[in-house]
């Protein structure tokens, strides 16, 4: 029997960031009671095959899961648990959403880790973002979740927007650290083509930062969080020790797990066979109980998909495990291709697992596209 993990998406939103392309809608009444059902009625519909009965993590993201009454996740938290204690339960929220009384409450329900989206120290920034929310209102929230009671609680940051300088984001990041966060995700700002930001993007003035500026931010990020004592566990993840996310880690490795909600994908394995699930992302269509699309996975696009994730790490990945288990036709091609990743200094072996340097872990999308 396997570990599973759960997450579950809530695709609703106070307004819509530019440059956001999840599944979210911006309504005025969110149907919280009847998508709650919905959620209920699929998770209770769902038989995974070949799992433990309990699961190892849930995590509940958005979305604004923060817009969630407090009664209503620790029901669903209750459901998903099944009794069990889950080790770790995190949920997403938004600054200027939550209170006290909605972070005891989850806390009580076994809310283990809060992921609050803080995006940017500088309001200016923020304001840039299209968030709701300006600093102040931020270090409140992440101040009120670290006295919760929660474990751990983890700070996203989004860089790289136009004209932001190293200097610059190492005072955002110092602020960040200021409010002693256990982890934080800092993500490169991505622009999709069909949102507001992509379809402006072209004439941003000053432009968006090329791959090299990114690269520089990047490493200013990683040094900054360094010496606040949080270190890189993958491309965009940061922790203190012990305070690492189970859950995406389970993820990285190829785990199982399963995905509730409208968007929201799934990865279960049926005896040999790999499957993804896909969930509409027709809110509406969701709650109408339209049934997940099944896909079955190719090995070797699995097997792929693995080193992809793997080579994001710090723990890095068995390219011989994976490809004596899913491509075994490629074995010796992909331990030369290996090989030659380390000689290039991108990578080195530690016992069958190729670890990817800092600047292997930079270049991860490029190094992986090598086993395409
Ligand atoms: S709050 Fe998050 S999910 Fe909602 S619109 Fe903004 S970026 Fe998208």
């Amino acid at each position: 029997m396997s570990a599973f993990s759960i997450y579950v998406h809530f695709p609703f939103c106070k307004g819509r960031c530019p440059y956001c392309d999840f599944v979210s809608m911006d309504v005025d009444v969110i149907p919280t009671q009847r998508y709650l059902g919905a959620l209920l009625e699929e998770w209770s519909g769902r038989k995974i095959t070949g799992v433990e009965r309990e699961p190892l993590s849930v995590y509940l993201g958005g979305g604004t899961p923060s817009l969630w009454p407090a009664a209503d996740l620790e029901r669903l938290i209750a459901a998903l648990a099944g009794g069990a204690k889950v080790s770790e339960v995190t949920v997403e929220l938004n600054p200027g959403d939550a209170d006290e009384e909605w972070f005891r409450q989850l806390v009580d329900a076994g809310v283990s880790r809060f992921s609050v989206g803080v995006q940017a120290m500088d309001d200016d920034r923020l304001r840039w973002l299209g968030r709701r929310h300006d600093v102040e209102a931020a270090a409140r929230v992440v101040t009120m979740a670290r006295s919760s009671g929660a474990r751990s609680v983890s700070v996203d940051i989004i860089y790289g927007t136009p004209g932001q300088t190293c200097d610059g984001l190492t005072r955002e990041i110092r602020k960040v650290c200021e409010l002693g966060p256990d982890h934080v995700s800092a993500y490169e700002l991505t622009v999709a083509s069909d949102t507001p930001l992509g379809r402006r993007a072209a004439g941003l003035d000053p432009p968006l930062p090329d791959q090299d500026a990114m690269a520089d931010l990047w490493l200013a990020v990683g040094s900054e969080l360094a010496t606040a004592g949080l270190e890189r566990y993958e491309v965009s993840s940061y922790a203190r020790p012990g305070h690492t996310s189970v859950h995406n880690r389970h993820y990285w490795s190829g785990g199982s797990y399963v995905g509730l909600g409208a968007g929201a994908h799934g990865f279960e394995k049926d005896g040999d066979l790999m499957i993804r699930m896909v969930n509409s992302s027709d809110v509406e269509k969701y709650m109408n109980g339209e049934p997940a699309q099944r896909e079955v996975i190719r090995p070797l696009d699995h097997a792929r998909e693995l080193v992809m994730l793997g080579l994001r790490t710090a723990e890095g990945v068995s390219i011989e495990r994976v490809s004596r288990d899913l491509a075994p036709d490629l074995v010796k091609q992909w331990r030369r291709i290996a090989e030659d990743i380390v000689n290039q200094g991108h990578a080195r072996f530690e016992g069958k697992r190729i670890v990817p340097t800092s600047n292997g872990m930079l270049l991860a999308d490029t190094l992986a596209g090598r086993f395409f």
